[in-house]
């Protein structure tokens, strides 16, 4: 496994891998890696013949308040697990390789970014579509993967893939979860024993609002309500959002007859978690 920390040697690798007609799967990531991600990496490693893991802590998608100094790094263990799962090339740039002086580009996609994180996160999406635009253009993979987790963000990534023709074909994939239903996420490691359980709320809320819907319940304002006063009901929960909507548009659904995207984000202590499904 090679590690590039350079984007002229990331491209240059990937060019002449693509001239041996080979084909390349970019995982980019943020590191901390946990088993969410690994199963990103297995994909690709089944699928292409060059995985290509990136580990970078992207400041511009951070707003000033956010976690970019705390967010937990650690760059030793990540490369130990992508070297056993298998991956050909993790790129690892600099802040100063991907935004050097006199950086001024921003990438930004107008609907799908507007609502839930892009209303609560101002400026986030921009940061994750600069970032993917550059990660895109430097590995050139045939495959960009996603997990399913930041639905939103795959939203998004799908648009500005198409809309500026990037020639990558995005790949979403299911959430994993720990056995008790909390979605994996390197920010569970701000949770304290205490405040644990109160996570579990979010995954809870998830397969409540299903079970109303199984029931015969339509409503979104009583399904949310209730979804709502469970998690104000669970110790130190904070909620940012609890919306319904269109799984393909992001537009608000004032009923489920068809099915809907119910997406959540709530703090817990320090740690702000997000989590989603499709109901109905
Ligand atoms: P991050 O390092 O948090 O930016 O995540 C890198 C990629 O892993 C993104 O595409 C995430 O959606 C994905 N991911 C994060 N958590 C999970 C999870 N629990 N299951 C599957 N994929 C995940």
């Amino acid at each position: 496994m090679e590690v590039i920390s350079a984007p002229e040697a990331m491209t240059a690798w990937s060019e002449a891998r693509r001239k041996q007609d080979r084909r390349i799967a970019l995982v980019p990531t943020m590191g901390y890696l946990h088993d969410g991600h690994l199963s990103l990496i297995r994909w690709a490693v089944e699928r292409a013949e060059d995985a290509v893991v990136s580990i970078f802590v992207n400041p511009t998608q951070f707003g000033p308040q956010e976690d970019f100094g705390a967010y937990p790094r650690d760059m030793e263990r990540d490369l130990a697990l992508c070297r056993r799962a298998g991956t050909r090339v993790v790129f690892a740039p600099e802040v100063e390789d991907m935004y050097p002086a006199g950086f001024q580009t921003v990438v930004s996609v107008k609907e799908v970014s507007r609502p839930l994180c892009g209303a609560t996160r101002p400026g986030h999406f921009d940061g994750v579509a600069t970032v993917v635009t550059k990660l895109f253009t430097i590995v050139r993979p045939h495959w960009g993967v996603f997990g399913e987790k930041d639905y939103q963000q795959l939203l998004v990534i799908k648009r500005f893939t198409r809309d500026l023709n990037l020639g990558v074909e995005v790949v979403g994939r299911p959430t994993l979860r720990e056995p008790d239903g909390l979605a994996m996420s390197s920010r569970n490691k701000y949770l304290t024993p205490e405040q644990r359980p109160s996570a579990l709320s979010l995954s809870r809320s998830l397969a409540l609002a299903e079970e109303l819907v199984a029931k015969g319940e339509r409503e979104a304002e009583s399904i949310l309500r209730k979804i709502r006063d469970m998690i104000e009901a669970t110790p130190g929960t904070e909620i940012d959002y609890a919306e319904l909507r269109d799984p393909e548009t992001l537009v608000q659904v004032n009923r489920v007859d068809k099915p809907a995207l119910l997406a959540l984000a709530v703090k817990v202590g320090r740690a702000r978690l997000i989590d989603n499904r499709i109901i109905g």
